[in-house]
């Protein structure tokens, strides 16, 4: 059964030095003919079911103009939604307004995640962001006055041009605004970014460890809940949305670039602008043996801090306990948090074993 669903806008009206999503510059024709065929694919594909979960990302979603952004809600009325639904759309702070966020309410959109990435100037040119602290402000008051109760900030970290007192007052600054959410990264120099056409290189790991320990005790100290190796939130605001990939639940992606994962299959749509516009959605299928779906089963739980339910997947963990590197409890096996920085080692070693 399906209950999660996730829409992708890849409109941007900056392209960021980092960004290896799928986006384009926003063009208001563009736009306009995106959505129309963003609805034929929901048409098309849709089955009916009562969802749990809406997801609108990009891109930048906020970067659709009012009148575009009260057509796209008329198109995702085409779902059925749980009466506890958690609906979220992605904002930047660069091209929010209260206009917007009155449309989203209206709409019923009852979560919001804005990608802050930093406060520090030199973070901000570096990453070519463009925010003031003053904007920030006024957003999340606004926020707060049309009865906002959940909101997500996304912090990036590990830029070659930070240390770790830039770090701090990030941290700082983000803990004043008293969201519920914090998700964080640290940074990637992926293909085919402006940062790595310029040669930028990551920074070293041991001041990589050095900021995660820094996010991971400040985020304590400030009563956030460490429950996914890079993401804390207030008691009971764990983004409902982003679970269902961690418990690999099954969704549906739509939109350029999406993802869905559907029956065992994981699909992949074109990021070709001009197939999806052709109605060419699909770039990949692939379908899962019973052996892939436990090993995905295993690498998302064990970034949960709940960790894997051994009556699902039975695993012989008990030389990885004795060195200390997962937790057996009730059943369940987790990462300890202290190793949460070197899970994909530990991860790759249970797939080993569970292989065997
Ligand atoms: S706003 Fe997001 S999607 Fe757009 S360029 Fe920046 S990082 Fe990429």
């Amino acid at each position: 059964m399906i209950k999660n669903c996730y829409i992708h806008i890849p409109f941007c009206n900056k392209i960021c030095s980092y960004c290896d999503f799928c986006k384009l510059y926003y063009d208001e024709k563009f736009v306009n003919r995106y959505l129309d065929e963003l609805e034929k694919e929901i048409k098309s594909i849709y089955k009916g079911e009562v969802l749990d979960t809406i997801y609108i990302g990009g891109g930048t979603p906020s970067s659709l103009n009012n009148k575009q952004l009260e057509r796209l809600f008329e198109i995702l009325k085409l779902f059925n939604k749980s009466e506890t639904v958690e609906f979220t759309i992605e904002s930047n702070f660069e091209n929010i307004n209260e206009e917007k966020l009155l449309i989203y309410k209206k709409n019923g959109i009852n979560r919001l995640s804005f990608g802050l990435e930093s406060i520090n100037e030199n973070n901000l040119t570096f990453l070519n962001r463009n925010i003031t602290k003053k904007k920030i402000n006024n957003t999340i008051n606004s926020c707060r006055n049309l009865g906002f109760n959940n909101i997500n900030i996304d912090l990036i970290y590990a830029l070659p041009v930070e240390d770790i007192s830039i770090l701090k007052n990030d941290l700082d600054y983000i803990f004043s605004l008293d969201i519920e959410h914090i998700s964080t990264y640290s940074l990637m120099i992926e293909d085919h970014t402006m940062l790595k056409i310029n040669n930028i290189e990551n920074i070293s790991e041991e001041l990589d460890y050095e900021m995660y320990k820094l996010i991971c005790k400040e985020m304590k100290k400030n009563d956030y809940y460490h429950y996914e190796i890079s993401n804390f939130s207030k008691s009971g605001y764990e983004s409902k949305h982003n679970l269902c990939y961690w418990n690999n639940d099954n969704y549906y992606g739509f939109g350029l670039g999406a993802s869905s994962y559907i029956d065992n299959k994981r699909i992949t749509n074109t990021r070709s602008i001009n197939k999806y516009l052709k109605g060419n959605y699909r770039l990949d299928i692939i379908e899962l043996s019973n052996n892939d779906l436990i090993e995905y089963k295993i690498m998302l739980n064990l970034r949960k801090a709940e960790g894997i339910s051994l009556e699902e997947v039975k695993l012989d963990v008990r030389d990885l306990v004795k060195e200390g590197l997962l937790i057996e409890e009730n059943n369940r096996v987790r990462i300890p948090e202290e190793k949460w920085y070197v899970s994909n080692e530990i991860i790759l070693r249970v797939l080993e074993d569970y292989n065997e």
